[in-house]
């Protein structure tokens, strides 16, 4: 097979009709999903200001350190392709001042994100999210709500094999205590640890327990929980999430040991994994960061949101669900200009009310366009040659019943279209 001279960047991908398809179902049902509980779409900018990720996903986590596509303009500004969602919406809505008259606000939010990871299954430099977000509700009810979505998301899918795993990461107040107790742990365990942590384990030592190098994992086995050093407020806030779920009959499992990659997080934290995708579980992750808002300058105001990995959700559902191409409803079979101009025009005709065509505009034989219509898979095919012309009537053939009727050429548009759209069983 020849190669064309440039091509894709490492990492980097198409996503080929054929594919799309199933891409739009998702796209669709979830936002269908959305709308129905009131979150509004937003959209923002592929790129932003570098110091905007460096401050709210926070310096020592590996997107910053080694994942971001930073470059200076041609003035010297640092941009960055945006990593994930959550940054650029806090953003606008400290920008646009959303919080103004209403601080609740739901949005959701579809589209690319750039990673410059290791290239393999399931894991791209440039990525696509599903991302929803709530500002302005403290309470753990927009956590139960929003794991609640994921979960109708997958079954409405048909993404059954997966699991919410949950955990609380606790706040400023319950924090401390925690870190005390995991750096006993660390400085015992330093000679096990990747020189990244051994640099994170004073300045950052949550990250640590994120690290997916083998040898900090298992040092990290032992390490103290998270959840057993939350304060009140933030444990009430834990049980009201976990009862919730129960009573919605949502499966949840508390997962100690998760913590996300991002440092903004506090209380709930959350990831859907799946046993389809092999060593990439993750489909979806999020969590609460009540105080990214206020860090980046706004005001106080509490948010939770989710991201989920739009590909491996794509590669999961194409495991059961095919990926509906929508075949043409007649295929137009002409012989000759005259025919082929008569049959250009109708398409357009049909098309333009709806009911999807095809033909071929070159000069092929009808054996050769009889073919196409059937590799197309089309149930109905309208013949026009120079005998029908003459004869004013053209004939539809139904493909399946192998039946077929004259339609006189003057009625053939609205004849086909009353047939297509109301009589679609009536019709021989
Ligand atoms: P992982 O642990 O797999 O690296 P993450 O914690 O870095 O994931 P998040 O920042 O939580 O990922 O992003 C949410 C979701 O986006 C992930 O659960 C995953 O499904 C998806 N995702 C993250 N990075 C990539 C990538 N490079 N390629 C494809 N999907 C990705
Ligand atoms: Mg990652």
């Amino acid at each position: 097979m020849s190669q064309p001279d440039i091509q894709l960047i490492r990492g980097f991908k198409d996503i080929l009709p054929g594919e799309t398809e199933l891409w739009q179902l998702i796209e669709r049902t979830a936002i269908g999903l959305f709308e129905d509980f009131g979150y509004r779409e937003i959209r923002i900018p592929i790129m932003e200001k570098t110091e905007l990720f460096a401050r709210s996903i926070g310096e020592d986590t590996d997107i910053v350190e080694k994942e971001m596509y930073t470059f200076a303009d041609r003035k010297g500004d640092q941009l960055t392709l945006r990593p994930e969602a959550t940054a650029s919406i806090c953003r606008s809505y400290i920008q646009h001042k959303m919080y103004a008259q209403d601080p609740v606000r739901k949005f959701y939010t579809i589209g690319p994100m750039f990673r410059r990871e290791r290239p393999q299954k399931g894991r791209y430099r440039q990525f696509y999210q599903i991302d929803a977000e709530i500002f302005g509700v403290a309470a753990p009810y927009a956590d139960v709500e929003l794991i609640l979505l994921l979960r109708t998301l997958f079954e409405r899918l048909n993404v059954t094999d997966t699991t919410a795993h949950v955990n609380s990461l606790g706040c400023p107040a319950c924090r401390p205590r925690f870190k005390q107790a995991l750096s006993a742990l660390l400085a015992e365990a330093a000679s096990a640890l990747c020189s990244d942590c051994l640099r994170r384990k004073d300045r950052n030592p949550l990250r640590v327990m994120d690290c997916k190098v083998p040898g900090c994992r298992e040092a990290m086995k032992g390490a103290p929980a998270i959840i057993d050093y939350l304060c009140d407020a933030c444990s009430s806030h834990f049980s009201t999430v976990t009862d919730m779920l129960t009573r919605l009959g949502v499966p949840y499992h508390v997962d100690k040991q998760l913590v996300r990659g991002l440092d903004y997080y506090t209380r709930t934290a959350f990831e859907i994994q799946t046993g389809a995708l092999g060593a990439q579980s993750a489909v979806a992750g999020g969590g609460r960061y009540d105080g990214l808002v206020g860090s980046l300058g706004g005001p106080e105001v509490p948010a939770i949101g989710f991201a989920i990995g739009f590909d491996r959700l794509a590669e999961i559902v194409a495991l059961n669900t095919p990926a509906g191409v929508r075949p043409p409803d007649l295929y137009i079979a002409a012989l000759g200009e005259p025919a082929r101009k008569l049959a250009f025009e109708w398409s357009t005709a049909l098309g333009l009310n709806g009911i999807g065509t095809a033909m071929d505009y070159g000069d092929k034989s009808l054996k050769a366009q009889m073919k196409q219509a059937n590799r197309a898979g089309v149930g109905r095919v309208l013949i026009v040659g120079e005998s029908e012309l003459e004869s004013g009537t053209v004939v539809l053939r139904n493909m399946a019943a192998k039946t077929q009727r004259d339609i006189p050429i003057a009625a053939v548009v609205d004849t086909l279209i009353e047939t297509f759209t109301k009589k679609e069983h009536s019709i021989g």
